[in-house]
């Protein structure tokens, strides 16, 4: 964020609130405009079709990356809808069920991952945001220690191992 909101004045380190925590603000009392950067929730889908489990590669990423199927929510949009939008809007596919894993910091991108269990049938059709998709059974998953990789850990010991 370089430029204020609401006035257009570039911004400026601030120190705001009782805490003196540093963030960036306009310059103009007046405006009083401070950016305060929280973070920014994300749902994000374990889905399941047929036994396997579907991990995708986004489009913008490297060749041998896949993770789960993930998205920001609209406004007045619940978790869990917008977690069955997703899975229906990247895979096409028809979403049957979503339960909730948990949720995970994923602090180097600023986001709060909300993951679910999403059970989906029908075809496969990807949107422009998902370059390919691979199908894994449960128990080949190998979770990342990161950002949605947390949820797949989470996942397996409650689905494989059945520890949860
Ligand atoms: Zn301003």
């Amino acid at each position: 964020m370089t430029y204020c909101l609401k006035c257009g004045q570039p911004m400026i380190p601030v120190t705001d609130g009782e805490d003196q925590t540093q963030r960036l603000g306009c310059p103009d009392k007046t405006c009083g405009y401070v950016f305060y950067d929280n973070p920014i929730p994300v749902v994000a889908a374990i889905v399941e079709k047929d036994g396997e489990i579907i991990l995708a590669r986004n489009a913008a990423w490297p060749q041998g990356m896949f993770a789960l199927v993930t998205g920001f929510l609209e406004k007045g949009e619940t978790p869990m809808d917008g977690v069955l939008r997703e899975v229906h809007e990247e895979l096409g596919l028809e979403p049957l069920s979503a339960e909730f894993i948990g949720y995970y910091s994923f602090f180097a991108m600023n986001q709060l991952i909300l993951a679910y269990h999403v059970m989906a049938q029908g075809q496969v059709t990807l949107n422009h945001e998902i370059a390919e998709i691979k199908y894994l059974k449960p128990e080949k998953l190998k979770p990342w220690p990161f950002g949605t990789g947390l949820a797949v850990r989470d996942f397996l010991e409650k689905k494989v191992y059945g520890t949860g």
